[in-house]
């Protein structure tokens, strides 16, 4: 009987392949997400986004790091390098504080990935002070990280996992639209925040959902 293909290798191509899908996914929602950055913030997420993962994708072409845990801290350290404002800081450290988190090898585990996520949130969160409901990408990541380590248990499979945790980013984001927001430039509107999807929750659910695509090809 033919088998399933087993889960491809958490490796440093792993990671490659994640950019790649991601930088690809925010490059053809440039226009979406400097729209929705229009109307609570300066129009500019999209082309920040689509800037440092460009830069991401040449420092990863550049010296291709030997596992996932320097990949993602190479990753981290252009996104912070290029991206002006509030996001490069806040993304970049998605991805260090992954980086820091995976062990130092060629291939780790599902649970070293789900792990490193939560220190990844908990890292944003220390950075930039926001809690879920104030309108901003932790809307999006808390859930998502939520729904990993849910699904995940003891011993759910990574894809079947990716594809909730990625679910679960896309509804945070539509979920931060009534929402005020209470951080970030977008707070300065107040009440005029509100009726609005908060642009980085939505690229934030991107990268869950171009994670996920990375673990199943
Ligand atoms: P800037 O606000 O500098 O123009 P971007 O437009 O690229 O930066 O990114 C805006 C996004 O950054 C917001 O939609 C929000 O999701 C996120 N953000 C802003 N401040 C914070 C914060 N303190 N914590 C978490 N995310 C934040
Ligand atoms: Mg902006």
């Amino acid at each position: 009987m033919p088998q399933p293909d087993p889960d491809p290798a958490l490796d440093a191509a792993f990671v490659r392949r994640w950019i790649t899908l991601l930088d690809q996914q925010v490059a053809g929602a440039r226009q979406l997400l400097n729209g929705l950055d229009a109307a609570i913030g300066d129009a500019d997420h999209g082309t920040n986004m689509t800037r440092g993962l460009a830069a991401a994708r040449t420092a990863l072409e550049a010296s291709p790091p030997a596992t996932p845990a320097s990949a993602c801290g190479d990753v981290g350290r252009a996104m912070v390098a290029s991206i002006g404002g509030a996001s490069g800081p806040l993304f970049g450290t998605v991805f260090i504080a992954l980086g820091r988190a995976l062990p130092e090898a060629a291939e780790v585990a599902p649970t070293d990935v789900v792990g490193g996520l939560r220190e990844s949130l908990r890292a944003v969160q220390q950075l930039g002070a926001a809690v879920a409901g104030d309108k901003t990408m932790i809307d999006a990541i808390a859930p998502a990280v939520a729904e990993l380590e849910a699904r995940m248990g003891g011993r759910g499979s990574l894809p079947e996992a990716l594809k909730w945790a990625a679910a679960a980013a896309h509804q945070g984001a539509v979920d931060t639209i009534p929402l005020r927001a209470r951080k970030g430039r977008a707070s300065y509107l107040g009440p005029r925040s509100e009726g609005h999807q908060d642009p980085g929750a939505t690229s934030s659910a991107m990268l869950f959902e171009s994670l996920h695509a990375a673990v199943r090809t």
